[in-house]
């Protein structure tokens, strides 16, 4: 079970002890000591809990388990955390949501955002959290409706704060809006962080738990006896375990196939362009979000992020570096595409007359359930659990997500209440499945953003 230090991995231990159940009391941890006191390089040879991937979702159940007292290995194949998916993101979170579950996923998770140098123990952790508000807007005079519904009926589930407004007001807020924009729904308690620092501070947190993290190290298979898992298997060893936990990203599906688990999780490729310097991007606007074509963008740094996830993208096997195109420049920018962000706001046709060499396209995988909610929880392999699945989603709806994985997992919640169990029939979600500029756009339901 010990590694040949010529592998290079590092598992960094951080001793404390732990009293006391936790969950989301900010106050217990916030006390806790947070002294580095041993490195070591050989991988435990047990554990109370293995956690499968080290981007954010991982790294969010480590914490929430270790608070719970529990004895947590993180292991991630990569040399840091949050390399995969979780540094492809906007880093968005929103309140505006269609359905009373994710509602309650993501005001549970904001509320741990809110409270997140408490909650990781570290009153100088820093999110990079920007309060800009999300904004949707139609130039169909014809969708009007249907998003006047949608703020209703999101204010009727309890969604603070989330208003519609017509074009000449959404102009008079937001100057850079077109001439034919019809109309527009906003939040302006929405916005975003950023993953990796959370990421970071989240594994820091669990770190003052105990919890420790394997670094470059693969895991390849389980031990099962009985029907329940009693071994994590790696490249550079096995670690007996009471509980094992798959939050390995697009590779979710993947590894729980090796123990036999088949469940509906479908990577698909989603790119984003990366524009480090464009001073005609307002860096007070939202995140701005074209419900006719799937476009959307927000400031960033001096710059901004310009997205769109393609709704004919095929799902594919789960990749670790996917492919990105330079073609989602012209896609995006060039003010004759269909789907230009030009379309909605005029400034975006200086930025392409301008031009610029400074500009890159990165790529990750949108993990996608047949319903586009994440899957979380035990499996058939009770003792076996995943916190995967949730599309676009991942990062704000982490601490809430993970929190309801561990104590599903555990037995401390009732799965069969779950919403987001595994168990759950997808069925009658078939028809919803990303169609022409995303489902997003199409009303009241969920969609690929
Ligand atoms: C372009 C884009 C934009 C997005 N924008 C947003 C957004 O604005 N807001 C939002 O909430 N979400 C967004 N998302 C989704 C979000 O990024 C993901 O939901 C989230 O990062 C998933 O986190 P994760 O920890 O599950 O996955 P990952 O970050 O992919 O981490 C999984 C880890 O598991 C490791 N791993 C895989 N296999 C193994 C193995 N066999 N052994 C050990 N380790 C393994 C990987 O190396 C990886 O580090 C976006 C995604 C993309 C692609």
């Amino acid at each position: 079970m010990g590694r040949s230090k010529t592998t290079h991995t590092v598992i960094l231990r951080f001793l404390h002890e732990v009293d006391g159940d936790i969950a989301c009391d900010p106050t217990t941890i916030s006390a806790m000591p947070t002294q580095v006191t041993e490195v070591t390089e050989h991988l435990p040879t047990t554990a109370d809990l293995v956690v499968i991937g080290g981007g954010i979702l991982g790294v969010a159940t480590a914490l929430n388990a270790s608070r719970r007292g529990l004895r947590v290995v993180v292991v991630e194949r990569g040399k840091r955390l949050g390399g995969l998916t979780t540094q492809a993101s906007a880093g968005g979170y929103r309140l505006q949501f269609d359905t009373p579950e994710e509602i309650a996923l993501l005001k549970e998770s904001i509320a741990f955002w809110d409270a997140f140098p408490d909650q990781v123990g570290d009153a100088t952790a820093d999110l990079r959290r920007t309060v800009n508000g999300y904004l949707w807007v139609t130039r169909r005079h014809d969708r009007v409706p249907t998003q006047q519904a949608q703020v209703a009926h999101q204010v009727s589930m309890g969604v603070d704060g989330v208003e519609w407004l017509n074009g000449d007001d959404a102009r008079r807020r937001f100057p850079y809006l077109a001439e034919d924009v019809a109309g527009v729904r906003y939040r302006a308690g929405d916005g975003w962080i950023d993953p990796v620092r959370a990421t970071v501070a989240l594994a820091e947190g669990a770190s003052r738990h105990g919890v420790l993290f394997a670094f470059n190290t693969a895991v390849t298979g389980f031990g099962i006896d009985n029907g329940r898992v009693t071994s994590v298997i790696t490249d550079h060893g096995d670690i007996a375990c009471d509980y094992a936990i798959v939050a390995a990203g697009p590779f979710t599906g993947h590894v729980l196939s090796l123990a036999g688990i088949n469940l509906p999780i479908s990577p698909r490729i989603r790119q984003r362009l990366v524009l480090p310097d464009a001073p005609e991007v307002p860096s007070n606007a939202p995140m701005t979000i074209d419900e006719d074509t799937g476009s959307h963008w927000r400031p960033e740094g001096g710059g901004a992020y310009v997205l769109r996830p393609d709704p004919t993208a095929p799902s594919g096997p789960p990749a670790i570096d996917p492919p990105a195109s330079r073609e989602f420049y012209d896609l995006l920018l060039d003010p004759d595409s269909e789907v230009a962000v030009a379309k909605h706001a005029s400034f975006w046709r200086n930025v392409w007359a301008r031009g610029t060499q400074h500009w890159y396209v990165t790529a990750g995988q949108y993990s996608y359930s047949p319903d586009h909610m994440p899957l979380l929880g035990p499996t058939a392999i009770p003792n076996l659990g995943v916190n995967g699945g949730y599309s676009g989603h991942g990062i704000m709806a982490s601490p809430a997500g993970s929190r309801i994985a561990v104590a599903t997992l555990l037995g401390l919640a009732d799965n069969q209440t779950n919403p987001f169990r595994a168990s759950r029939d997808f069925t009658q979600h078939a028809s919803e499945k990303p169609t022409g500029s995303g489902g997003h756009v199409t009303g009241i339901g969920r969609g690929p953003l």
